[in-house]
């Protein structure tokens, strides 16, 4: 099987991971590699701050709590996302607004932000989905005329470019996840990245437990144990170190895929505007009319020759357990609707060959007949 993606775990890596365990520092409390992957990743994006935490779905949840979002409050998010953005919002209690899709980069549609702004709206958060960051200058005016706070979810787009420079320091927090899936791993794994040190106290507060500083068992806050411990790091330092090198190796396979595919009606290939740096997290196509099977037909068939591949994520508004809590009800995002009824993503991992980009592509064409 040739499957959706898979980590690239090394030497390096591994030495690391023998160290921690050596030096007998493997909680979240304390470890050199803990500090090394919040300096280094934060340095890499380009923000002065970063709180390591043990996943993208905790970071997401760390950054919002440290804002002090509450119930009664509305985060603007994009339809089209991983479940767990959304999730982060309600565990905050507050309530999450969605927003769909737009055309072009599958991205949030900026344009259709500002009507879903009132009084109660505290937080926009853009996802940079599968690897494509979002047009951030329209969010940036938005938020400084209605006075919200940026919180983008960099859990697909590590080092993707936008106009040049690094997601996830372009708005006032970035959240990051390094799940054996995403660009970088740790395993299990998220960070918290900014540049208000405020926030970046708080979120160091929180993540562990609210201990306050002036006397250790006095809490003033409703701390977590987000901790990310001290032998994950080291798996970090290590991947940090290759990230380049990673990053090359997706773009790489996107290209080789892209002039391969280029040729089947029916198939559209994934977005990279002008001003944009795609790290193509997963290699996303979407499936059109015009190409003559159902998208679900040609993931049975490729399954059968041994190639995984995944569908896009079902829209937020579409998911029982908001309906259920009577969210999103009537609300309609039709282009969301569309890209996850028409997309998919074909195996990505950095380890993928040439020869099995062409073995993928050969057996689409196939399959189509
Ligand atoms: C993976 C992902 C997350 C969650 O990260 P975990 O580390 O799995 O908790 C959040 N948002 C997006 C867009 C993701 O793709």
């Amino acid at each position: 099987m040739i499957h959706v993606c898979e980590p690239a775990i090394g030497k390096e890596e591994i030495e690391n991971v023998m160290d921690a365990l050596k030096s007998n520092e493997i909680s979240g409390s304390f470890g050199k590699y803990i500090d090394q992957f919040e300096n280094d990743f934060s340095r890499y994006c380009g923000v002065k701050h970063g709180i390591a935490t043990t996943s993208g779905t905790t970071a997401l949840h760390l950054a919002l709590a440290s804002l002090g979002i509450k119930e009664e409050d509305e985060v603007i998010l994009p339809a089209l996302t991983n479940i767990a953005t959304a999730f982060a919002v309600v565990y905050c209690g507050a309530r999450p607004v969605v927003v769909d899709s737009e055309r072009d980069t599958w991205n949030m549609n900026t344009d259709l932000i500002e009507e879903k702004i009132t009084k109660r709206t505290k937080v926009i958060l853009p996802v940079h989905i599968y690897g494509h960051p979002v047009d951030m200058n329209p969010i940036s005016d938005l938020a400084k005329r209605h006075r919200l706070l940026v919180v983008e979810d960099v859990a697909e787009a590590h080092g993707a470019e936008y106009f040049g420079k690094k997601v996830g320091g372009l708005g006032n927090i970035g959240c990051f996840s390094f799940y054996a899936n995403k660009i970088i791993v740790t395993g299990e794994g998220g960070m918290v990245v900014t540049n208000n040190e405020k926030i970046a106290d708080q979120a160091r507060l929180l993540r562990n437990l609210a201990f306050s500083k002036e006397q250790r068992f006095r809490h003033h806050f409703i701390g977590f144990n987000y901790r990310m411990t001290n032998v994950q790091a080291a798996i970090g330092v290590a991947q940090l170190n290759k990230i380049d090198e990673i990053i090359e190796r997706k773009r790489k396979i996107a290209h080789s895929y892209n002039a391969l595919l280029r040729e089947i009606p029916g198939i559209v290939l994934p977005p990279e505007k002008s001003w944009a740096k795609n790290v193509y997290w997963m290699y996303s196509i979407l499936i059109e009319e015009e190409f003559g099977l159902e998208r679900d037909h040609l993931i049975k068939k490729l399954a059968e020759s041994g190639i995984e591949t995944r569908t896009f994520f079902i829209p937020m508004n579409q998911q029982p357990i908001f309906r259920e809590m009577g969210l999103f009800e009537n609300e309609g995002c039709p282009v969301a609707e569309e890209l996850s009824r028409k997309g998919l993503y074909l195996p990505s991992s950095v380890a993928l060959t040439e020869s099995q980009v062409g073995f993928i592509v050969e057996t689409i064409k196939k399959i189509r007949g």
